[in-house]
């Protein structure tokens, strides 16, 4: 015996069903495909990195010039980090290789540049496998951006 009897007719509301308002992406769909969107989260996100040191001097050595945004927790094996702010630094080359190559020189330089919390907080987030939201990322760099540190001309696609 079912709880509901199938002799019984389903009452039909006289109403449609009102389709449940999808809460819509303010990302436009002319910003392409979702390579192209990637591509769009990273420009903005090396741009905030090189920001970080408008003087242009790499911030481990003080030494050279920074030539590129690095990584604490690499963005292949930890996606979820990808494109936080916290989570780069801008380097110059040979900082770059050694980071890299050499975790203790990874974490001594990460723990002094954004401090031993915000350190810990990444690497307990680190712990997640998921991929954050694309569109919710792209919306939170272009927050970042609008202080006017970072000017990235949005991928345009199909419309
Ligand atoms: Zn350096």
């Amino acid at each position: 015996m079912t709880w509901i009897s199938r002799r019984v007719p389903l009452k039909r509301s006289s109403k449609p069903i009102a389709r449940r308002a999808r809460p819509r992406s303010r990302i436009p769909k002319a910003l392409g495909t979702h390579r192209e969107r990637v591509k769009y989260a990273n420009d903005l996100w090396r741009r905030l990195i090189y920001a970080k040191e408008p003087s242009g001097i790499c911030p481990r050595c003080r030494a050279r010039k920074w030539h590129d945004a690095a990584h604490c927790f690499a963005k292949g094996p930890y996606p979820a980090l990808r494109f936080e702010l916290e989570n780069g630094a801008p380097l110059c080359r040979p900082c770059h290789t050694r980071v890299d190559s050499d975790h203790h020189a990874k974490v001594e330089f990460f723990t002094r540049y954004i401090g031993a919390v915000e350190y810990e907080r990444l690497r307990l987030r680190a712990l997640s496998r998921a991929k954050s939201d694309l569109a919710l990322t792209i919306l939170y760099l272009e927050r970042a951006s609008r202080s006017g540190a970072a000017v990235v001309s949005r991928p345009v696609g199909p419309t």
